[in-house]
């Protein structure tokens, strides 16, 4: 992938150390075999569809496809005049399975890989586990992403690569760069803020100093073509720097600010927020999404009420949960039973999925990682960042129970994200998630709306995908088993289909 100024010499240090002059090359996976003719009909008949917003089986059982977008929803006797009525190229059967709309994940990062154990020669494969990320969120269900930061030339050429056919991966609703303020959370100091697009393929990150920076970098974004602003509202940090350090913050005025240039493009604003103060920062300033669990407290009953009256979303993010599970040793909460779920998670599905969603030649950074976070480790340090602050990252678990009941009780609009590419967490992978909304008690039914219709409300493109009904996109997954008595069922991909294509068939 084409990258520029450090990036590329960062490229060019990782191919020299790898004993190679040119990029590596990736032998991406090759789509399922298909042969209907561009904008031609198809019928996927014999299903049984799922209506998530209702939570029901539909009567309707086959779907007629045209082009990228569901026709029209088919009973059986229509289906059977359909059938001889019109030239349809292809029809598959759906062998009474079930058809759901394909999943999204509102909060992830395509781009990144797990710097663990970095090495300028693993750069050599950054670009090849780059397109691992995507191909392995389509093989997972997911047909369209929020991608939550990352650099554009990085993003940008994936989601190019993608909508042309030639990488196999979900549509992509792109950030690219974050906004921190100045001596804000990750604003670590000039030497590190310029290495870093190194290891990103360009720069993540910009530092306003005041509103016509702020201004300047939002236009900058919407221009490379953004359609989500992401921003910063932290407190503290989780590791690194000093446990009393306080980080700077937007001001609610410049919030505000934020808000009024978003709308002025029509964008939706994501905020990062894992402690309290930030939290309500971006409930008073009408962000339209926050990311994350608060680590030090959980969300009032009132701020609840709050977000559902300023339409503020969470996407908790639950998959990190596990990242930040590390084993402290007595530090922390280790007997806190939320603590125990999320370890658990952590050797139930993080494990087995490292070998699945990476190239052998870096898995070693994900492995050692997984290693590093389940090892007793007693005073921990993150490599490269600093010490790990035991209370807070356990917090993470600790405060999502109440916050949920407190979301339930408000109506609180919960989104759902995995914040894939923070080390061990892979876009498009929600098993934690949906164990996690299991846990703090969701029906399968309300968790499958979620991935699907609500993640799409959240961002405003409801009338268009998240569900199956005629004009919207078909994109569909289909599975053996009912999600809505299961929800592990979405485990059980039989085939996936995007812009009325089947891209990926395991039958
Ligand atoms: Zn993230």
């Amino acid at each position: 992938m084409k990258k520029r100024g450090i990036a590329k010499l960062g490229q060019i240090l990782g191919n020299l150390n790898a004993g190679h002059l040119k990029d590596y090359k990736y032998e991406r996976q090759r789509p399922a075999p298909w042969s209907v003719r561009e904008n031609g009909k198809w019928i996927i008949k014999n299903v049984r569809i799922i209506d998530v917003k209702q939570g029901i089986i539909r009567p309707e059982t086959a779907l007629l496809i045209q082009g990228k977008r569901i026709s029209r929803l088919l009973t059986k006797t229509e289906n059977d005049d359909r059938l001889t009525l019109e030239q349809v190229d292809d029809v598959i059967d759906g062998k009474e399975q079930y058809l759901i709309p394909g999943l999204s994940d509102l909060h992830c990062h395509l781009s990144l890989i797990s710097e663990y154990e970095f090495s300028l020669k693993s750069l050599y494969y950054f670009d090849a586990q780059r397109e691992k990320n995507c191909e392995f969120a389509l093989s997972k269900g997911c047909t369209f992403v929020r991608d939550s930061a990352g650099a554009y030339d990085m993003v940008h050429a994936l989601k190019q690569e993608i909508e042309a056919g030639r990488l196999l991966g979900p549509k992509i609703f792109p950030s690219y760069k974050i906004m921190t303020p100045q001596g804000g959370m990750w604003d670590v100091n000039k030497i590190v803020n310029n290495i870093a697009p190194m290891i990103f393929g360009g720069k993540v990150i910009s530092y306003p100093k005041n509103k016509s920076e702020i201004a300047a970098h939002i236009k900058h974004v919407v221009d490379m073509g953004a359609e989500s602003i992401k921003i910063y509202l932290e407190e503290k940090p989780l590791y690194g720097g000093k446990e009393d350090q306080a980080y700077n913050m937007f001001t609610n005025e410049e919030i505000r600010f934020i808000r009024n240039q978003a709308d002025k493009y029509g964008k939706v604003v994501e905020s990062h927020a894992m402690f309290i103060s930030g939290a309500r920062r971006a409930i008073q300033g009408r962000i339209d999404s926050i990311a994350h669990m608060t680590v030090d407290a959980p969300y009032t009953l009132e701020d609840a009420k709050n977000m559902v009256e300023n339409n503020v979303a969470i996407i908790p993010t639950l998959s990190i949960g596990s990242y930040l599970a590390m084993n402290c040793g007595k530090a922390g909460s280790p007997d806190h039973p939320e603590y125990k779920f999320y370890r658990k998670m952590l050797e139930k599905y993080v494990k087995p999925n490292l070998c699945k969603a990476t190239i052998p030649e870096i898995r070693h950074c994900y492995t050692k990682f997984y290693d590093f976070i389940w090892n007793k480790i007693e005073n921990r340090s993150m490599p490269g960042i600093g010490r790990v602050y035991p209370d807070r990252i356990h917090g993470f678990g600790i405060q999502a129970p109440k916050s949920f009941e407190n979301f339930k009780t408000a109506k609180t609009k919960v989104g759902m994200g995995t914040d894939g590419g923070t080390g061990i967490t892979f876009s498009g992978s929600f098993e934690i998630e949906f164990e996690g909304y299991k846990r703090y008690g969701y029906s399968p039914a309300e968790i499958l709306r979620k991935a699907t219709l609500e993640n799409m409300e959240i961002l405003g493109l409801d009338h268009e995908l998240g569900s199956l009904e005629s004009g919207k996109y078909a994109d569909m997954v289909l599975l053996g088993k009912n999600p809505l008595e299961d929800i592990t069922a979405i485990h059980d991909i039989k085939k996936v289909f995007k812009d009325g294509r089947c891209y990926i068939d395991n039958e």
